[in-house]
């Protein structure tokens, strides 16, 4: 059966066309909410469409496909016979959960409005399309009540939606604009909740993902379990910061993973050292030779191989991100452990947690939090 939303004219249908892996399971519950979100990311930019969402879920939040089923898009344009229209894609199918509203999924289906609504203005284009999709999908049954995001349980804080969606959907109640509550100092996990999604919509100065990170060290951020205490808000700065590891000159065994790492480079780049565990100046130098032996062999960079952090080496350096594999990835683990950030294995691969160990260690030296390796980090951790 088809809906009668799936007639408007402004409405393409993406189901199956987006990012994707895996897919969302089946409702076994009735919609009874639609609830109303916008983006936080400014309408005409780029990145503000259901595609670019999508691809967000999907690689960085890990969710199975985009987390609405319907998507506004105010930069593209439709002309109807009605007049101008914004886009709205058909993302997900009615009766799949998608992840937006945490315990609340099962039985609320979730609609974004593409923009930034602290900042930019509602134009009527989409006006209209609020107007044409909330009408048709009343006249489908699908939904008996509208809310925004942070009238959902557990989600009083969020600044989503920041637009009046109320006096848009014709709502006969109250019109008082949405006010986000101070953030919690806990929060419970909620499905589908990843750092990334609790931090990313928090309006201007809230709390990044980063803070999670370092206010919650017991928490491992790919394993949230729904129930789950996390500190947050306000109670981030009073955490304790995270402990670092035990690289002490006085232990007479020194340390396995250090061992590891010196046998390593010793075998590969011939460099001499000392296997005793223990991280100092010729480790060090010992990583720099094998990182410029790399940069040579693979960038054709042409440095003299002496074990010295310069600006010559400096400028070989090419960006090193999630999913790299290989030697200089393997240097960047063994340095960044030794530094006191447990990239939690010696395996040569950027994983996850080579990415939490480079924005912690980021973090901390007041560099961009990107979890990239590119210059700056570089120089942070050789120089
Ligand atoms: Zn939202």
């Amino acid at each position: 059966m088809a809906y009668s939303f799936q007639s408007l004219p402004q409405l393409v249908d993406m189901r199956g066309k987006l990012a994707s892996k895996g897919n969302y399971s089946k409702r076994t519950k009735t919609i009874t909410h639609r609830v109303w979100h916008h983006s936080l990311t400014k309408k005409h930019l780029a990145g503000s469409d259901a595609a670019s969402f999508a691809a967000y879920h999907v690689n960085t939040l890990g969710w199975p496909c985009v987390g609405y089923s319907l998507i506004i898009e105010p930069k593209n344009i439709v002309q109807t016979s009605k007049g101008p229209r914004a886009r709205i894609v058909y993302a997900n199918d009615i009766d799949r959960r998608t992840y937006h509203v945490g315990n609340s999924n099962q039985f609320s289906l979730g609609i974004c409005v593409a923009g930034d609504y602290r900042y930019d203005k509602m134009d009527d284009a989409t006006i209209a399309s609020i107007a044409d999709l909330h009408a048709a999908l009343t006249k489908d049954n699908i939904g008996k009540y509208d809310t925004s995001h942070n009238e959902m349980p557990g989600y009083s804080w969020k600044a989503c939606c920041v637009y009046d969606y109320r006096k848009l959907v014709n709502w006969k109640g109250s019109v008082t604009p949405i006010t986000p509550t101070p953030i919690p100092d806990t929060y419970t996990i909620q499905e589908g909740d990843t750092f990334w999604s609790i931090a990313h919509k928090d309006g201007a100065g809230g709390v990044t993902v980063d803070d999670l990170i370092k206010a919650n060290p017991n928490v491992d951020p790919e394993k949230l379990k729904v129930g789950q205490k996390i500190i947050f808000g306000k109670a981030i700065g009073q955490s304790q910061p995270v402990k670092k590891q035990n690289t002490s000159t006085s232990n007479p065994n020194g340390n396995s993973y250090i061992k590891k790492f010196q046998q390593w480079l010793n075998q590969e780049y011939n460099v001499g050292l000392v296997v005793d565990g223990i991280y100092g100046p010729k480790t060090k130098a010992a990583a720099i030779k094998a990182l410029q032996t790399e940069f040579n062999k693979q960038f054709g960079a042409q440095l003299v191989v002496d074990g010295k952090w310069g600006p010559k080496t400096k400028a070989a350096v090419r960006t090193i991100s999630r999913g790299a594999k290989g030697s200089i990835t393997r240097i960047i683990q063994g340095m960044l452990y030794s530094l006191g950030y447990d990239p939690k294995g010696f395996d040569g691969i950027f994983g996850d947690n080579s990415f939490y160990a480079v924005r912690k260690f980021q973090g901390d030296k007041k560099l961009t939090v990107d979890g990239l390796c590119g210059k700056n980090t570089f120089n942070e951790i050789f120089r």
